[in-house]
Order: C-alpha cells, then structure tokens, then sequence
C-alpha cells in the first residue's frame, strides 16, 4: 500500500470527500484504511456491564486505500508516491511535488 498507520491522508472520493485527517489503522491485505473522523458510522449497542446505558455510538468504517491520497508533511499538497533510494540504500518514499522524504 502506498500508505500506513499514521500518515495524513486527504479523502478523495465519498461521503467524506476533501477531509484529511490521519490513518488510526490499516488492513494491507484487504487495502483498506480507517481514517480518523472519516467514513463514521452508527452502531447500535446492547447494554454491557462497562456501558449499561447501552445506545448509539459513532465509528470509523475503513475505506479503500484507492479513495485517499497521502498529504505532504513538507508543502501541505495530496500527493502521489514517489520512491527513492537513500545513501546507505534504503528505500523510502518521496513527494511528488517538492521531493521532501515522507518516511
Ligand atoms: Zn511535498
């Protein structure tokens, strides 16, 4: 995935269309991402012995990885990924735009 946990990500396509905010949890295998405030749901809850109110409570769903675009830390823009290789060797992920290091 061209993203993960933690990265600032702005929403492309949804319900939540244009907001950004950060990655709280990731699921490479079925690339989707839960993003904080993002694709919230309701979910009826039964009385617990933790919460004997029991009632409504808000939730991100995941979303598609394809429908987010990582925010750059350094010039503030969605951008795609770019791939370089630093001088020991690692690879590490790049700005399109300005070329800042996003690892
Ligand atoms: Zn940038």
């Amino acid at each position: 995935m061209h993203v993960k946990k933690g990265d600032l990500v702005k929403v492309l396509a949804g319900r939540d269309k244009g907001k950004e905010g950060h990655i709280v949890q990731a699921f490479p295998k079925e690339n989707r991402v839960v993003v904080e405030k993002v694709n919230l749901v309701k979910r009826h809850q039964r009385p617990t012995a933790e919460n004997p109110e029991g009632g409504i409570i808000t939730k991100e769903a995941p979303i598609h990885v394809s429908n987010v675009m990582k925010v750059c830390t350094s010039c503030r823009k969605p951008t795609r990924i770019a791939h370089k290789f630093l001088d020991d060797g690692k690879k590490v992920r790049a700005c399109k735009h300005c070329g800042a290091t996003l690892d």
